[in-house]
């Protein structure tokens, strides 16, 4: 086989959302990179809606951009429509949204990735992977020609076996109109990893000039949005609305009554869908009570008539789409420019991986994206971000990079796939992170920024202000907290002006503060900062003094976590010889491998009393361990 002259630090096979993200770290931490795709025009395509962020997604944004990361930037640069969503519950649940323009997006990425120093885009089908004494060394296109690697990420998303169907017609493809990657599947599997079978879908694209929007409720964008990116200093689309409406019992009809012709209900998909994203089929069959299902029509962009039918997935024949469609209200005329379609693809099972993303199987060999049975844009980038970190600390021989579940959604997301695996399209929710009121969107730079920093990802500059704000919100914490308020007239005139009980006696700031009638504008009222205190420190004082008593507790539960996670587990331990453990747990822990106590305690099937048993293994592995050196 012939090589390619140049022999790169890291290849990235696959330029969705996961691996521009994993290429543009690994290049931006001084490594030479390849990032390869079977369609550039594709790169950063959005095959499904036209959006970034949501419920617990917008922290996996935000937790990208803290990094180093692109997606919320580029986000910026193309959003069409800003929403934050939840902001009548508390900060821990807030999260953004944005529609973007779909075309804009793919340029502005494909820009950035072209700009990049040390990487290179090529267009390449690749069809195996180079091995040489159980280490990654490079990969094999279609073509026979080579490209030689230190490590490899792969982020092949839905293109593995990929499958299309509409009714009963299936077409080998990763995406509608793009090919599928059929050799590399089966060389994966020869290597013998595991694989499975997913499917997730997509709707119709309707032609916006053929919609009666007056039959729709008009959803606009947020009036003074905030930018995704803690870099964004100004947004620049104009924006647009969505609208919302809804569809009626005689479009259940027309579905009920041709299940049995859907790829999904005909029998045709295998792949197991995703509980959280029901296509229309599902939707029917599940809550048939249900007179009416909501639909979003959501503009693909400013330039473009295409316009997303948000709810309307299916995998119907196009005869019954017709049908379908134009027995909504408002949809009488509509043209479909895109059928809906449902696709099954390929996932390697994730309890495969280290939690560093890296195959226990092939040294050096990453995996990130929907190739590890996860679904979404944003869980693809957060992985994506992940394994090009590791990927090029393995070939710069610096440590690991890893977050726990109390550092940040990504952290919980990892640990979740690689300790539990999963058997459904896995999407992140705040549900999922158990301390979740430390993980908000607000303070992912808090968190993150200052790793980004030593990686190489963040610039000195925001670094030292990082540092400076930490600094500033601990100040004015402790001087609200120490600043006592009089009763006096004007103090208690602005209280009850504001709805809230008038001072009887001095009271603490703080006290004040906590109550819900009051945000830290109060604070700039009654007591006013003799420092200059950005709307930034000021949403994080109010936070940290307003949910100080939730805040305790969960840091006190986040040191009972790390005390267990510290327990490590030596990576050549035995678990076959700890006595206590059923055979079937031996084996599990022996596939899986935690590297510690904690992570063991979150595999499936494990006992408090296995548990313990596994601890008393460790300590007496531990002791004879030191006293045989
Ligand atoms: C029809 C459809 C509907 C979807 N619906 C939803 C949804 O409702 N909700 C949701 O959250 N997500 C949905 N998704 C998933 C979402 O698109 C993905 O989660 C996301 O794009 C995954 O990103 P990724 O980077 O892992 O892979 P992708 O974005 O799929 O990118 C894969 C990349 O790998 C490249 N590639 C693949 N094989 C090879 C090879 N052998 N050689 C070289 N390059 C290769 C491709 O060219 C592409 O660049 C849907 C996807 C599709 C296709």
């Amino acid at each position: 086989m012939a090589f390619y002259k140049t022999k790169y630090d890291v290849v990235v096979v696959g330029a969705g959302h996961a691996g521009c993200e994993a290429a543009l770290a690994a290049a931006r931490m001084g490594c030479s990179v390849l990032l390869m795709a079977i369609d550039l025009d594709k790169l950063a395509a959005m095959p499904c809606s036209p959006s970034i962020g949501g419920m617990a997604k917008g922290q996996l944004v935000k937790e990208i951009d803290a990094l180093g990361g692109e997606m919320a930037k580029v986000a910026d640069k193309t959003a069409i429509q800003y929403r934050t969503l939840n902001t009548k519950k508390g900060p821990a649940v807030h999260a953004t949204r944005t529609q973007n323009d779909k075309m804009r997006y793919h340029m502005a990425m494909k820009a950035v990735i072209e700009k990049q120093p040390g990487l290179e885009l090529k267009q390449a089908m690749v069809e195996k992977l180079v091995i040489e004494g159980g280490k990654i060394a490079g990969v094999e296109d279609n073509t026979g020609f080579g490209y030689q690697a230190k490590a490899v990420v792969l982020a092949t998303g839905t293109f593995l076996r990929g499958l299309i169907h509409i009714g009963f017609n299936s077409i080998k493809a990763g995406r509608a109109g793009e090919f599928a990657s059929y050799g590399l599947p089966a060389h994966l599997k020869d290597l013998g990893f595991k694989l499975g079978r997913m499917k997730t879908g997509t709707p119709p694209r309707l032609r916006k000039t053929s919609i009666d929007f007056s039959m729709f409720t008009k959803q606009d964008s947020e009036r003074s949005p905030t930018p995704f990116s803690f870099f964004t200093n100004e947004i620049i689309m104009p924006q647009l609305p969505s609208y919302i409406g809804h569809t009626n019992p005689n479009s259940h009809k027309i579905v009920q009554d041709n299940l049995k012709r859907s790829a999904l209900y005909g029998g045709i998909i295998k792949g197991v869908s995703a509980r959280y994203c029901p296509s229309f089929e599902d939707k029917i069959v599940r809550f048939p009570d249900k007179g009416r299902h909501q639909i979003i029509l959501e503009p693909e962009g400013l330039d473009t008539d295409e316009i997303y039918a948000s709810g309307l997935g299916n995998s119907l024949p196009m005869e019954i789409q017709v049908r379908f469609v134009r027995s909504i209200k408002g949809l009488e005329e509509a043209e479909i420019m895109r059928p809906a379609y449902a696709i099954e693809y390929d996932y390697i099972d994730p309890l495969q991986l280290k939690p560093t993303l890296e195959t226990r199987r092939i040294a050096g060999l990453f995996l990130a994206g929907q190739i590890n049975g996860t679904s979404g844009y944003e869980e693809a980038a957060a992985q994506g971000i992940w394994a090009g970190i590791n990927a090029a600390c393995k070939v710069q021989a610096r440590p690991s990079f890893i977050l726990d579940r109390s550092q940040a959604y990504i952290g919980v997301m990892i640990d979740d796939l690689v300790t539990r695996g999963t058997r459904e399209p896995y999407r992140i929710f705040t549900s999922r992170a158990e301390y979740r009121l430390m993980l908000r969107e607000d303070n992912a730079d808090l968190r993150l920024m200052e790793m980004g920093h030593e990686l190489g990802l963040i610039d000195n500059d925001t670094s030292r202000d990082v540092k400076e704000r930490k600094k500033q919100i601990n100040k004015e914490i402790q001087r609200i907290k120490s600043t006592i308020i009089k009763p006096e007239e004007k103090i208690n005139d602005y209280l009850q002006n504001k709805g809230t009980m008038p001072l009887s006696s001095g009271i603490y700031l703080d006290q004040i503060l906590k109550r819900s009638e009051v945000d830290y504008h109060a604070v700039e009222i009654l007591a006013t900062s003799p420092d200059y205190i950005s709307k930034r420190v000021a949403r994080q004082v109010e936070i940290e003094i307003k949910y100080e008593g939730y805040i305790k507790r969960q840091l006190g539960e986040i040191e009972k976590f790390k005390n267990m996670e510290c327990m490590k587990i030596p990576e050549a331990f035995d678990f076959s010889r700890v006595h206590g453990l059923s055979n079937e747990l031996k084996e599990k822990l022996s596939s899986i491998r935690p590297s510690s106590l904690g992570q063991a305690s979150r595999i499936d099937g494990i006992t408090p009393a296995a548990l313990s048993a596994l601890m008393i293994g460790i300590k007496v592995a531990g002791r004879k361990l030191s006293s045989e050196s």
